[in-house]
């Protein structure tokens, strides 16, 4: 079995909201997590953030339903193109890095600097509503992005 590589980056971040990462690891997409739709994930104390497709086209193959297309749209103003089942949305290269930083990483940033939640939804919407504060406080919100 290969060991994956992990790469350390140190946090730029608000000093107070990074005392406990301890880690950013970028790696490639396992079939799992492809499966899944995972674009990141938080094990422990350290952000597992997954390759991008490197045709910066995001594939549905079950189709895209509203949620899902308000949900990338806000961060990627692509054309959304359907072919029978098969949905598919192009980024920018711009596009992929504001996603992966000011949306990916600052969102499992707020589950590490979450309260205790019970329910799993309470966690999601505190740590997305986290990276969007966050992301509007560094001036990254995407343009017509309102929180
Ligand atoms: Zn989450």
């Amino acid at each position: 079995m290969k060991t994956p590589r992990a790469t350390r980056i140190p946090c730029d971040g608000p000093a107070d909201l990074c005392v406990g990462l301890r880690a950013i690891v970028l790696r490639r997409t396992p079939k799992l997590d492809a499966e899944l739709g995972v674009e990141a994930r938080k094990r422990f104390r350290c952000v597992i953030l997954n390759a991008f497709p490197r045709s910066l086209l995001m594939t549905w193959e079950n189709g895209a339903g509203p949620a899902t297309k308000r949900h990338y749209g806000r961060w990627c103003a692509g054309e959304w193109v359907t072919n029978g089942p098969l949905v598919t949305l192009q980024w920018s290269i711009e596009e992929v890095r504001r996603n992966y930083v000011f949306h990916l990483f600052l969102h499992e940033l707020g589950h590490i600097n979450q309260p205790r939640f019970h329910s799993a939804r309470r966690r999601e919407e505190f740590a997305e509503n986290f990276a969007l504060e966050w992301a509007e406080r560094l001036g990254e919100l995407p343009p017509g992005l309102t929180i």
